[in-house]
């Protein structure tokens, strides 16, 4: 059999090659799942993240940040479901002189049934063992909070920017973090990257936040 002695490309290549690989699979599935509920990816991705704020809603030009996408695109996505009835226009309880957009029951509803389409990302991630999906999220939370902190993404509302987060606060535990929103210990595999509750921490004590949480999983 004839040697391969070509070089393969740097890790950090195939890494990224990796993640597009999987990228791709979860666009097509994206599409399909909107289709379901006759929606497109975009307007899907709007009401999963309206769905996940509640009642009390969010302003386009936050929605637009939080989502990457420009505030045009997310205003016609807004427009095209609340056609549908799955969100509605609410006056911002922050700011009564604001509009919030927020998901109605229908918009829930209608997430449930989107989710409930097949997926073959979802299987293949739950082929991995329970220690492995833990691996792979804690290393998904570093690589968001470094693509946060270089300006890539917006803020991501992770336990590990949280002002309730207290890393470690139980070493060699099973559940060695604490949320003093709920008041409760939680393990590794409960982190959150889109989290109802959050609230940004200061920079200051994001930083120590990190710092602490880094030993423990170093
Ligand atoms: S409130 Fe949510 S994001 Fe904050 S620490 Fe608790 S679970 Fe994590």
């Amino acid at each position: 059999m004839a040697k391969n002695t070509t070089t393969p490309p740097a890790i950090i290549d195939r890494i990224g090659d990796g993640f597009a690989r999987i990228a791709t699979a979860m666009r097509t599935e994206a599409w399909t799942a909107a289709d379901v509920i006759g929606l497109n990816p975009t307007q899907l991705q709007i009401l999963i993240f309206l769905v996940g704020r509640g009642k009390a809603g969010m302003r386009v030009k936050q929605i637009a940040a939080h989502l990457g996408v420009s505030q045009p695109t997310a205003t016609d996505s807004i427009n095209a479901l609340t056609r549908k009835g799955f969100v509605e226009k609410l006056a911002d309880p922050s700011d009564a002189r604001a509009v919030a957009v927020a998901a109605t029951a229908e918009g829930e509803a209608a997430v449930r049934r989107a989710g409930m389409i097949a997926s073959a990302t979802d299987a293949a991630f739950a082929s991995l063992s329970t220690l492995e999906q833990e691996d792979l999220l804690l290393h998904l939370v570093k690589i968001i909070r470094t693509l946060q902190a270089s300006g890539a993404i917006p803020e991501q509302r992770m336990c590990v920017n949280c002002r309730y987060f207290q890393p470690n606060a139980y070493p060699g535990s099973k559940e060695p973090h604490h949320c003093a929103f709920v008041n409760a210990p939680f393990g590794q595999a409960d982190l959150r990257i889109d989290c109802g509750e959050y609230e940004t921490a200061d920079a200051s004590s994001q930083a120590a936040a990190w710092k602490i949480f880094n030993r423990g999983t170093a």
